[in-house]
């Protein structure tokens, strides 16, 4: 058989965790598995000692395409991807211009990122009280979802949900069998303490608005209105170990609700921010270093369905302001979500593969529907990642493919280095060398089989 490319070698992640194996591509799909594979190929692939990872899927990235290419775009955001591991994304309805809010909207965000990403790319659209007639809209052309929020966005226009708009939104998109994804804090509680203790000082006064109770008291309503709306609930970047019990309690009780977290959380505790400041605030903020531990564990005990990056960008300027609560809340950082996971869970909290594999590829993929591996099997469409897990780096700014290019993640010392990323069997990204051509494609969530 000849090959369109063979994989030598390595150490390949399957549902019963790593086994040595050769790996075959051929036509876009993974096509033999086995150790000495017969056959000659059109590329080999030499991985000894390297791990051979389902590519990752990143649902939750702000690539800000089109409109606001001084952040961050989807060509610089797709290859600082494809060089962390990652195959395919999810852009967010924000913060490009204009929000992702109708068809015409979707469309533009369709032309501007054609022909640019480097890995395969998919879009959410926004549920706010001004679209909830656009929803029907954006369901056909191909969202995996809705993004709303429970409190300020950010961006004026895109604005948050009440009660009422939720429940509606949920039955919408339950007719399409899409989720809502939710930025859950809880609103009337920030403006509380805003008007107790102002809105202006450093970070210290900042982290005192924002505090976990506020993500307790959003996602304990979010489930109220999930009881009797129906459908579907994924939460967004979960800080608060509270919440993940709530969600898991919610599971139990039948609800359809998920939840993800993101590497900040998991990399840092609130001492961060004496040493690098706004460069590290995001909402809700990086917590106590009992939260980041708790998290952890309730991560390794498999109460947290998957892991993005929530990559937020902005100019550098805009991360360093007197005043902290004038600062761009997001943090920089899909290029580092796999380095996180395998420094952090795999190398010294004992994640293991398979573990991480569901928290990047599979759990994601089964939730948004969209195609993909969740390990390395016979059959899966050829997206992966070569990671030599001994290699040992500190990331530098050099190292970095965002548009700006700075990160909370420089400085950070990791263990285990993407060596190749192949999307649909081609090779797009091979030790600091992209493919020409960038050559994702717009995927939409696959039909349903129930
Ligand atoms: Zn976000």
């Amino acid at each position: 058989m000849i090959h369109d490319v063979l994989i030598r070698d390595g150490l390949i992640a399957a549902s019963e965790g790593l086994k040595a194996a050769d790996v075959g591509i051929r036509d876009e799909v993974i096509a033999a598995i086995g150790e000495d594979l017969p056959g000659k190929a059109v590329r080999e692939i030499q991985a000894a000692g390297c791990w051979i990872l389902p590519g990752g899927y990143d649902s939750h990235v702000h690539f800000n395409d089109p409109g606001r290419p001084g952040w961050e775009t989807s060509w610089h955001g797709s290859r600082a991807l494809a060089a962390g591991g990652f195959t395919m994304y999810s852009d967010m309805p924000l913060n490009s211009i204009p929000l992702t809010l109708d068809g015409a909207s979707f469309d533009a965000k369709l032309e501007a990122t054609r022909g640019r990403a480097f890995v395969d790319y998919s879009f959410w659209g926004g549920l706010t009280p001004d679209n909830l007639d656009k929803l029907e809209e954006l369901a056909e052309r191909g969202v995996v979802g809705f993004k709303a929020f429970l409190c300020n966005s950010g961006i004026d226009e895109f604005r948050p949900v009440d009660q009422e708009t939720l429940y509606r939104g949920l039955r919408i998109a339950a007719q399409h069998d899409l989720p809502v994804f939710l930025h859950a804090e809880d609103e009337a509680l920030i403006n509380e303490r805003i008007h107790t203790l102002g809105s202006s000082g450093g970070y210290r006064e900042f982290l005192a608005t924002r505090p976990e109770e506020a993500e307790t008291r959003a996602v304990e309503a979010v489930i109220e209105t999930l009881r009797s709306a129906g459908g579907r609930v994924h939460i967004a970047h979960v800080s608060s170990p509270e919440v993940v019990r709530l969600v898991a309690r919610a599971k139990h009780e039948g609800l359809n609700i998920t939840l993800e977290t993101v590497p900040q959380y998991l990399a840092f505790d609130q001492s961060i921010f004496s040493s690098v400041g706004g460069f590290a605030k995001s909402c809700p903020p990086i917590r106590s270093r009992e939260s980041q531990e708790e998290l952890w564990k309730l991560l390794l005990q498999g109460d947290i369905d998957s892991v993005s990056s929530d990559h937020s960008p902005s100019d550098a300027s805009l991360k360093q302001r007197d005043n902290f609560f004038e600062i761009w809340g997001g943090v920089s950082g899909c290029q580092s979500t796999l380095n996180t996971l395998i420094s952090e869970g795999v190398h010294q909290r004992r994640l293991s593969v398979e573990a991480l594999c569901r928290l990047i590829a599979g759990n994601p993929r089964k939730l948004l529907r969209m195609p993909g591996p969740a390990f390395i099997e016979i059959g899966s469409q050829a997206d992966l990642t070569i990671l030599d897990p001994e290699v040992t780096f500190t990331l530098r700014e050099d190292d970095l493919y965002y548009k700006n290019q700075f990160s909370l993640f420089t400085g950070m010392r990791f263990k285990g280095q993407v060596q190749t990323t192949l999307n649909r069997g081609h090779v797009v990204y091979d030790r600091e060398v992209f493919s020409e051509v960038p050559e994702g494609r717009f995927i939409r969530p696959t039909k349903n089989d129930v």
